[in-house]
């Protein structure tokens, strides 16, 4: 559909002291948006500086390379990439020259209708270095830029050229702004910092800074940001909103509150309705660390039944869910997560987790736990069966790949071995985040899409 896949991290800081080191330490706050890259830019007074590199970011941005970055406005990013899209050229932030100066820009989310625009561009004889989205954005802003030298202007053109999901953090030369699509796909935050003002793609960035949260960026908003204040630019029409589901079910960290949602509440209450929706007998509720803890706290105290830490997870282990091969990532979760034999063993027990995309991981851990000397294992999962891919920038592909296309739910039971299997519905996810269900982008589970997407169903 568009260039490669990302729901990576986004983080802006205007001050009146060098900001490179509180951008470091939003980034390494936000890091599990995304450990395939990680940059910072920033403008000293006459250009924009990148350092910038694949890995974490303490890898990504060696400590003597940031000690370089003077400047006190700039941007960073982490970056959440799939195979086929990692590489140096694809990390952000993208800094290009212009004919205003310089401009940087750092985002999150996918756009759409990429492939169509930069073709497009490209029989007008305009080149591209990079397979991403990003490089796009930064093409089609600097392009109204130089007819108008109107950066708010500019933005708003390109925002009127791209359908899709985009929160960004954008800079130009020292000016700073904020941008979250129309449909508020993906999560974007103000926040007031020590001498001066930031944005995050969570608001848990701006608590470990020891700043003040200030609002949400709108969808559709431009806000920019200097030290001494900020300037909202709201959208001018009505327009659909689509946030999206799974950053409050799996993907956001729970301190962090998104459209005035706070995840770890969210998850819990997905837990209590799940309590309420898919009961079972059990002696004790243990979360699948650390993506199922909120859930099956809420399911446990909703229930009235013990909740217990089973399984211990190997905290330095990485991500198993985007290894290339079945086999590869069969190895990793068995090695990732080990029960604890005196707390199972006997025990009838649920297990809860934040979603199946596979199946993957529920297959081994249910088969360890009965190994472990479980008498019964019943699984209970925060999110309904994915069934459908996403555009709009996390990591779920393909239909075959989901394992609900090709089971019912009891055949799903079967495959992972449980005595039990039950989903939230639909309904109850909705209930669960507190908006309407138009307001939400729940593709994944529905198959049906804000965004007009060749070959899928659209929602409108
Ligand atoms: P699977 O093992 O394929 O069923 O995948 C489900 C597990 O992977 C759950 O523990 C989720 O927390 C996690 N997960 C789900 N979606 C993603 C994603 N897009 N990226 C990384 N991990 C995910």
């Amino acid at each position: 559909m568009s260039g490669p896949k990302h729901s990576c991290g986004v983080v802006g800081i205007a001050a009146d002291s060098d900001v490179a080191n509180a951008l470091y330490t939003a980034l390494m706050i936000i890091q599990h948006r995304g450990q395939e890259s990680a940059g910072i830019s920033v403008y000293d007074g006459a250009a924009i500086e990148t350092v910038k590199g694949d890995g974490l970011v303490d890898v990504a941005i060696p400590k003597d390379k940031l000690a370089t970055l003077d400047g006190k406005v700039g941007i960073g990013h982490v970056r959440y990439a799939t195979t086929g899209s990692k590489g140096y050229i694809n990390a952000q932030p993208l800094t290009v020259k212009t004919a205003f100066g310089m401009l940087s820009v750092a985002h999150n989310g996918d756009v759409t209708n990429y492939l169509s625009l930069r073709e497009k561009y490209m029989r007008e004889g305009r080149t591209f270095l990079t397979d991403s989205d990003s490089e796009l954005i930064l093409k089609l802003i600097s392009k109204h830029m130089a007819v108008t030298d109107d950066p708010v202007g500019s933005i708003r053109s390109a925002m009127g050229e791209m359908d899709g999901a985009y929160s960004l953090a954008v800079l130009m030369n020292d000016r700073l702004f904020a941008v979250r699509d129309p449909y508020g796909f993906r999560p974007l935050c103000l926040g007031k910092v020590y001498g001066g003002y930031m944005i995050c793609s969570e608001s848990t960035a701006i608590d470990a800074l020891k700043g003040e949260f200030v609002r949400d960026i709108e969808p559709g908003e431009i806000c920019e940001v200097t030290k001494d204040g900020y300037k909202v630019y709201p959208m001018e029409r009505d327009h659909p909103r689509a946030r999206c589901m799974f950053e409050w079910v799996y993907f956001a960290r729970p301190d962090s509150v998104i459209d005035g949602r706070e995840v770890y509440d969210v998850r819990r209450s997905i837990g209590k309705i799940l309590a309420r929706e898919c009961p079972a007998d059990v002696d004790l509720v243990m979360p699948i660390p650390d993506s199922g803890r909120a859930h099956a706290i809420g399911y446990a105290l909703a229930a009235g039944i013990p909740y217990e830490e089973g399984f211990m997870k190997n905290r330095f282990a990485g991500r198993t869910f985007i290894l290339p091969e079945q086999k590869m990532r069969e190895a990793a979760v068995s090695t990732k997560m080990i029960p604890i034999k005196s707390t199972v063993s006997g025990k009838r027990i649920m297990i809860i987790d934040d979603s199946i995309v596979r199946g993957t991981t529920l297959k081994i851990l249910v088969s360890m736990l009965r190994d472990a000397g479980a008498k019964e294992v019943h699984v209970r999962i925060g999110s309904p069966p994915i069934v459908a891919p996403c555009y709009y920038g996390v990591d779920m592909k393909t239909r075959d790949q989901f394992i609900a296309n090709h089971y019912s739910i009891d055949g799903i039971r079967e495959q992972i071995g449980a005595d039990s299997l039950g989903y939230i519905s639909i309904e109850g996810l909705v209930e669960a985040i507190g908006f309407k269900a138009d307001d939400l982008c729940l593709a994944c589970t529905n198959g049906k899409y804000p965004t007009r997407i060749e070959g899928e169903e659209y929602r409108f």
